[in-house]
């Protein structure tokens, strides 16, 4: 059989990431490059650009084998066109991002949400191969999110939700990023573990950078303000996964992001606060797992939309 390629490109505020992959999933060759978004829209789809052609110049003998581009971008995408939602990016909003590469490379693009990506690219490829259903998240500044629904990614109409950090747990609570309060991301984010850290120490007098590093750390010596704020941590992740099972019963739910790479005790405390809270018969077939593929979940996630669409 012919191996088939397709060139994928995880695009964030800082860095862009980009890899040939054939159809096993097997990289040929990678790259990473400075978004450099402060220079403006033009030089971030400049620097795009001359990602995809460095990936093209690699092996001449390989490029009619190229089945497409797939491209993850903070923001909410449709059709191919960056809606908006990208705080990070200088003016990433009604952007046709697919057309403008499309037109460029005579090449087929296929675009998501990067935190849909992710999630694709660990079904796929990572923590939940053959699932069929499966509910990603990604706990880190923020919290992102993919559903993998009946095999497919669901997103809801025209590609706008599956904004699972944005989920109310707390009525009134506190103040998010996207203007509403109580979400999910401003209390179980990695941010929001930090902050509530701090406020309990007297950061003025400690010469430590404190992270979610650092609260581990404490917690695996046992001191006792990281234990009661990561105890306090699992119990808001666990209110925003036991709502997501009840609703979805996924086969699986993958925990990405720094936070998730903490070790097994994360995982058993989570996992214990979260069944404690779900139906039964919701939860019967659901295992919470650490997601796989680390910050290359992206560039996976995005060949694999062009290995699904062109294969
Ligand atoms: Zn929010």
């Amino acid at each position: 059989m012919d191996i088939k390629y397709a060139i994928g490109i995880d695009l964030g505020g800082t860095f862009i990431k980009f890899a040939l992959v054939n159809q096993d999933g097997e990289k040929i060759t990678e790259g990473i490059t400075p978004t450099n978004a402060v220079g403006g829209r033009e030089e971030v789809i400049e620097n795009i650009v001359a990602a995809i052609e460095k990936l093209l110049r690699y092996d001449p003998a390989l490029k009619s084998k190229i089945l497409g581009i797939g491209l993850g971008t903070p923001g909410i995408v449709e059709d191919g066109v960056v809606i908006g939602g990208a705080e990070n990016l200088p003016d990433w909003c009604d952007l046709p991002l697919g057309k403008i590469l499309q037109e460029k490379f005579s090449l087929p693009v296929f675009m998501d949400n990067d935190a849909n990506l992710m999630g694709l690219g660990e079904i796929h490829y990572g923590a939940a191969k053959d699932a069929t259903d499966v509910i990603f998240l990604t706990v880190g500044t923020g919290i992102g999110g993919a559903m993998y629904l009946n095999g497919s990614l669901y997103s809801g109409f025209r590609n706008r939700g599956a904004e699972i950090g944005h989920m109310i747990i707390k009525s009134n609570g506190k103040q998010c990023e996207c203007g509403a309060k109580g979400c999910l991301e401003a209390y179980a984010s990695t941010t929001a573990l930090v902050n509530d850290y701090k406020s309990r120490v007297d950061v003025e007098k400690s010469d430590v950078c404190i992270d979610g590093r650092y609260i581990v750390g404490k917690y695996k010596e046992n001191d006792p303000l990281a234990i009661e704020v990561l105890e306090q941590h699992w119990d808001y992740l666990s209110d925003g996964i036991a709502g997501l099972i009840n609703v979805f019963a996924p086969q699986n739910i993958v925990i990405g992001g720094g936070i998730s790479e903490a070790g097994d005790f994360y995982f058993e405390s989570l996992c214990l606060s979260t069944f404690k809270k779900t139906m039964q018969e919701t939860s019967q077939f659901t295992t919470i797992v650490p997601a796989k593929l680390g910050n290359q979940a992206g560039i996976y996630g995005a060949v694999s939309l062009v290995f699904a669409n062109r294969l």
